[in-house]
């Protein structure tokens, strides 16, 4: 029996294991990093224990602290979630000595999977196909090259210890292996402390199409059917799908039946998958198994009504899994986007900051959403920058893609960069629509799918005008709402009512009059174009605007000319580095009084000086830099209290 549970993670996975152990009546204990204590899956958890570092090193990653934890907690099981410890086969061992259930399989078959070369070894003996390559233990540059001629150029050099598409190089030509052998080894050590690659044939526009199993303690494992996660940005996955469009009946078994081999070889128990690269002639080549859940599984559980963390809790206990491999359903079709904080006209940096607005689309039929952050959390750069999935079912995948189009739009945030815009685009892209998918998808389409936003022009700013008028504070308090006192529109005397700002949105400023002809409704800006009337997010916080208009959402401040002139880098700025650089002077200490405008660091960047100022009065809380510092755009540099 699992009466308490520990999570040993954060972020969206935690609280959405969280969230089944609350429907099973399980008692959830959530763990915690320094910088974590106030995180959405710590609110959301029934207990909680604080792990004292801030990096994953010094907190999510130490084992023995979060078997401590669970023992101190009186948790009888631990789930690892993905990432962390999920993948570590000492950990699961060590849960078991300290008689814990650990929430994913046998720590044998960790350690089977663990190294690709290895396990592609096995799985070829298991009858299961593999992408033609050489994973021997030869690590000479001469054995890659005789077995690159055999395979036949272009080919993949891939990190045995591998995984997140570290240490990975094609290689087009003979001419270019040296070379890129010694990087990917030196890539390879620094990510996973071993050296040694594998090299492979690299297919033409593969899709990546992965099947999830599942198996109990009683010998029963079955496919719950395929995702297909072509849709990939360096080697990483942003888009994922089930089922995969397009895959005759008998493929799909085919696959299906490869990973229950697989899964079987290794005497799996649990959730895993098995990823394969299908070519467009239908064969389809093993490339590795993820021993745990993985981020993408909400779709699979859209298309069986199958809770796959219930499952893992319920084979855990010895329960037999209630279907056969026909009986298992399938219904319609699921959508996942990875919302990332991070910049994609930036190389897809990551991004870091207070989450100064986050609004989530509602979830509800066909919606879902596990998000592991909510509005006015700090986005810390130590840890995997996903905010959030958004998830749609349909009837049909047609159906499934509307949706979550119309959840992308729903969806308010600002403060950290994000890649919403470029997940609307891409599900917005005709090749996506007619699904057209392959892991080439992204770098295609790459011009139509990262742009910048588009500009505003005269009508977006007669609607902030509006906007930001009808949301000011009322200047005048009374019990009149009619009083021309209480108005806000510029009310006078004998003149029609106008006002004159001065705002500024994307580094464009506008002196502008308030036009009146759009008006607030609660947060929703209503006005008619061509008598047909539209509807735009509308959200004031205290000296900002948020208008969601042509697809992004565009943040309005007014603008003061004569402030503006002495502020240093303007507008922007704030407690971020606004681009990576070095700190060349810290002038503030922790616990300093501070006045507005007070320069606080000194940014060194693409040769120029850039001065970080308060934008308000207040104490410094917190100094996140150091003189002679490198540090990425985004960083949160200081933390400044209000006074
Ligand atoms: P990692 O474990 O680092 O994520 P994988 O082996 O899972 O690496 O591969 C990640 C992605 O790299 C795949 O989804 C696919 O897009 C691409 N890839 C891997 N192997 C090949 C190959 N042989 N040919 C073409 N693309 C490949």
């Amino acid at each position: 029996m699992i009466e308490r549970l520990l999570v040993a993670n954060r972020g969206e996975i935690a609280c959405r294991i969280i969230r089944t152990a609350r429907a099973m009546g399980i008692t959830s204990v959530a763990v915690h990093s320094a910088t974590d204590s106030g995180a959405r899956h710590v609110r959301e958890a029934d207990l909680a224990v604080d792990l004292g570092g801030e990096r994953p090193a010094q907190s999510y990653l130490l084992g023995e602290r979060i078997i401590a934890a669970a023992q101190a907690s009186g948790a009888q099981a631990i789930h690892p979630g993905y990432g962390f410890l999920s993948e570590n086969a000492a950990f699961a061992r060590a849960c078991e000595a300290a008689g814990l259930i650990f929430l994913g399989p046998p720590a044998a078959a960790i350690e089977a999977m663990g190294d690709k070369a290895a396990a592609k070894a096995l799985m070829g003996a298991a009858g299961v196909p593999l992408v033609p390559g050489y994973h021997g233990a030869q690590q000479d540059q001469q054995s890659f090259r005789k077995a690159a001629e055999q395979i036949g150029y272009p080919v993949l050099l891939k990190a045995s210890a591998g995984g997140g598409g570290k240490g990975m190089k094609v290689v087009e030509k003979p001419a270019e292996l040296a070379e890129a052998l010694e990087s990917a080894r030196r890539e390879a050590q620094a990510a996973f402390g071993d050296a040694r690659l594998l090299v492979e044939k690299y297919l033409a526009r593969p899709r990546h199409v992965e099947i999830q199993v599942f198996a109990d303690r009683h010998g029963h494992c079955l496919y719950l059917h395929e995702r297909d996660c072509s849709i990939q940005r360096r080697h990483q996955k942003v888009v994922e799908e089930a089922p995969a469009p397009g895959l005759s009946t008998e493929l799909r078994a085919a696959m299906g039946q490869a990973a229950v081999r697989a899964a079987q070889a290794i005497g799996y128990v649990g959730a895993g998958t098995v990823e394969f690269l299908l070519d467009d002639q239908g064969g389809f080549y093993f490339m590795e198994m993820n021993t745990r859940l993985q981020v993408e599984h909400p779709v699979t559980e859209a298309i069986t009504g199958l809770d796959l963390v219930s499952w893992q809790i319920r084979v855990a206990c010895g329960e037999v899994l209630p279907f056969t491999q026909a009986q298992l359903p399938l219904q319609g079709h699921a959508i996942e986007v990875r919302l990332y904080a991070e910049d994609p006209l930036n190389d897809f940096l990551p991004a870091s900051g207070l989450l100064q607005l986050y609004r989530e689309p509602t979830a509800g039929e066909g919606r879902r959403v596990d998000s592991g952050v909510a509005e006015g959390d700090h986005i810390s750069p130590f840890y995997d920058p996903l905010l959030a999935k958004l998830v749609a079912w349909g009837e049909t995948r047609e159906q499934a893609r509307l949706r979550l189009l119309g959840m992308l739009d729903e969806l308010c945030l600002a403060g950290v960069r994000s890649n919403r815009a470029f997940l609307q685009r891409i599900l917005a892209e005709p090749a996506f629509a007619a699904a057209e998918l392959d892991t080439g998808f992204i770098e295609r389409h790459r011009e139509r799918l990262l742009q910048a936003p588009g500009a505003v022009d005269e009508s977006f700013w007669a609607l902030a005008a509006d906007a930001w008028l009808q949301s000011e504070p009322a200047p005048m308090r009374g019990d009149d709402p009619h009083s021309p006192w209480a108005a806000r529109s510029g009310w006078r005397a004998g003149m029609p009512a106008t006002s004159t700002l001065h705002l500024v949105c994307d580094a464009a400023a506008q002196r502008l009059q308030a036009p009146g002809q759009a008006h607030l409704e609660g947060e929703w800006l209503v006005h008619s174009v061509d008598g047909v009337e539209q509807r735009l997010r509308a959200i004031r916080q205290g000296d900002t605007l948020y208008l969601q208009w042509r697809g992004a959402l565009r943040c309005i401040r007014r603008f003061d000319p004569t402030a503006a002139a002495d502020a240093g880098h303007g507008i922007a700025g704030g407690l971020n580095a606004p681009m990576s650089g070095s700190i060349v002077r810290v002038l503030v200490e922790v616990g300093q009084q501070v006045e507005q405008g007070q320069a606080l660091l000194v940014l060194e960047a693409m040769k120029m000086e850039h001065s970080i100022r308060a934008p308000h009065a207040g104490t410094i809380g917190a100094l996140h830099c150091s003189e002679g510092e490198m540090v990425t755009e985004g960083a949160v540099l200081v933390e400044l209290r209000e006074a």
